[in-house]
């Protein structure tokens, strides 16, 4: 067995793999550049003044997921609010969702004065336990928000179902797993809830630089959720504003973009996939870690890989062999980011997580949430994944993750 690049060996690897900041890790083609200048030469860049790309963008993205309704707007942020706005809660009512998520899902419920409330993950793929966020449940829920992390269905069926019977809302957000499948030939993620949301922002699978998508089955929410993206003015009414809203219009440059690349996600999804399926192939059991074991069923967003332990270790070593890897992904579980340890709301406030509005005050103590913190602290390892990663560059990831994995584990012994 060779020794390990982090103790002085040979890497596995020394030029670099594709990624999303990079040409030969993105989709970009003629199409996109012709869209470009399409909207340029029509002079109209803004879409609520009539330019054409919008509407090509949301029906291509209702088509893909099988529902009437799409709605874009300027961020994936902006489409949880969109869907947290089309819910309407009172202030101080809750949302439940997870502490391991990008903060635009939760600024999305602070921002229409709900509480998020945090439930604890599965130790395993990091998605919500449908158990813990049952033991959330209050009379003061509004919603369940689930994220479907790193491009794993979160098990959105059985969080459907205790929803339905809480009589609360099911928002799903799937910035990070477009087209992913709780089960083979299961509706994608998106439509088990009331809406999905989407981002296209640089870093996920397709993208128009930044940008957001929702998708829905419901007719009223649609309309509710396009209002809010324009400032609640019903154009074809008069010019006034129905309630409370902000403009999180998407523009008709970037939808251009975003219609083209979307044509593009299967396959972009696809070949994740086929990638993904080889490097399993390739690696089998790995001692002393665990990866997504349905490649055909995962999006692929990133490759979490979950280490018995020593989460820094790992990502050390596998960054020293040439193959990039973070420990933990985030810092913190988001409920000890400041905006809730130090409730840097609104003002000095601290509202909506104080009581009143809320039924108590709400506190973000370390401990909330052990298995999201065990996963940040010990045990995930993200590493980048790309669509266009060749056979060669499948293999070298395979081999860091076998050497690395033999090396530590020999080291342990
Ligand atoms: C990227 C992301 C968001 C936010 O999307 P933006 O377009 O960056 O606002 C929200 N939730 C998750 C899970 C994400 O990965």
């Amino acid at each position: 067995m060779s020794r390990l690049a982090v103790d002085g060996g040979t890497p596995v690897r020394t030029t670099p793999l594709p990624t999303v900041l990079d040409p030969a890790g993105r989709t970009f083609g003629a199409e996109e550049r012709a869209a470009v200048l399409d909207v340029l030469d029509g002079a109209v860049l803004n879409s609520s003044a009539g330019g054409p790309w919008l509407g090509d963008l949301e029906a291509t993205m209702a088509r893909l997921h099988g529902v009437p309704h799409a709605v874009a707007s300027s961020s994936g942020t902006a489409a949880l609010h969109l869907a947290v706005a089309a819910i309407d809660p009172e202030p101080g009512d809750e949302i439940i969702t997870t502490p391991l998520t990008d903060f635009g899902t939760i600024a999305a419920i602070l921002a229409q004065n709900a509480v998020p409330v945090f439930a604890d993950v599965d130790p395993l793929t990091g998605n919500l336990d449908p158990a813990s966020v049952e033991a959330q449940l209050s009379e003061r829920t509004r919603a369940i928000l689930v994220v479907h992390l790193f491009g794993a269905a979160a098990p959105v069926t059985e969080l459907r179902a205790l929803a339905d019977r809480a009589g609360v809302a099911l928002i799903e957000d799937c910035a990070q797993a477009y087209l992913a499948r709780p089960a083979p030939d299961a509706p994608p993620v998106g439509t088990y809830g009331a809406v999905g949301c989407f981002s296209l922002q640089q870093y996920k699978h397709v993208t128009a630089g930044d940008g957001g998508l929702c998708v829905t089955s419901d007719a009223a929410t649609a309309e509710r959720m396009r209002l809010f993206s324009d400032k609640a003015w019903p154009r074809a009414e008069g010019r006034f504003h129905r309630f409370l809203a902000l403009n999180y219009r998407m523009t008709n440059l970037t939808a251009a973009v975003a219609a083209v690349q979307l044509r593009r996600l299967p396959d972009v999804v696809e070949r994740r996939r086929r990638q993904a399926a080889r490097l399993l192939t390739a690696v089998g059991d790995l001692p002393g870690a665990h990866l997504p074991d349905r490649p055909d069923l995962h999006a692929w967003w990133v490759l979490p890989l979950v280490v018995d332990e020593g989460h820094r270790r790992w990502a050390k070593a596998l960054t020293a062999e040439g193959v990039p890897a973070h420990a933990g992904w985030l810092q913190s579980p988001v409920y000890r980011y400041p905006v809730f340890t130090e409730r840097r709301t609104y003002g000095t406030s601290g509202f909506p997580l104080t009581s009143p509005p809320a039924r108590r005050d709400w506190t973000y103590p370390v401990g909330l949430c052990p298995r999201a913190e065990r996963l940040i602290d010990d045990t995930l390892v993200v590493l980048q994944w790309n669509e266009n990663y060749a056979d060669a560059d499948v293999d070298d990831i395979a081999a860091a993750l076998t050497k690395v994995a033999a090396g530590l584990t020999r080291t342990a012994a």
